[in-house]
């Protein structure tokens, strides 16, 4: 008899193997199967118009990355939360990897820190054009 928390552990590990042999693989995307599936809640999905076909199910669904071409699996449970909690668009899908993603959230932030800084020490360029012109 195993007690729920080897359970939880033998499919983290399975999980865990199956992303590395997916990353390794320049095909591993188009052979996955997904292992988890995650029933949708179309109250939640009522953002959506009504002629649009919405999902029964979330699956574990492979992509790849649109930047730097690294294979990744956009979550049941990152779709969910995407749909139904941050109300995204039902046609709207993953396109960045975690890592350009954080590193593209870096480069905004830094140039709305940018941005603020500039904006504190000069006048906005159409400002000078009108003080200099009249
Ligand atoms: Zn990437």
């Amino acid at each position: 008899m195993k007690s729920n928390k080897q359970r939880r552990l033998e499919i983290k590990t399975r999980r865990r193997k199956r992303a590395e042999v997916l990353k390794a693989s320049p095909y591993g995307i188009y052979n996955y199967r997904p292992l988890i599936y995650i029933e949708a809640d179309h109250l939640e999905l009522g953002h959506n118009s009504y002629y649009q076909a919405l999902p029964s199910y979330y699956a574990d669904k492979p992509f790849k990355c649109r930047d730097c071409g690294a294979n990744e699996i956009w979550k049941a449970a990152s779709q969910k939360w995407w749909y139904e909690v941050a109300k995204g668009y039902i046609d709207s899908t993953a396109v960045h990897c975690r890592d350009c993603r954080i590193k593209r959230k870096r480069e905004k932030e830094q140039q709305e820190l940018h941005m603020e800084v500039m904006a504190k020490q000069s006048p906005h360029p159409n400002e000078v054009f009108f003080r200099k012109r009249y």
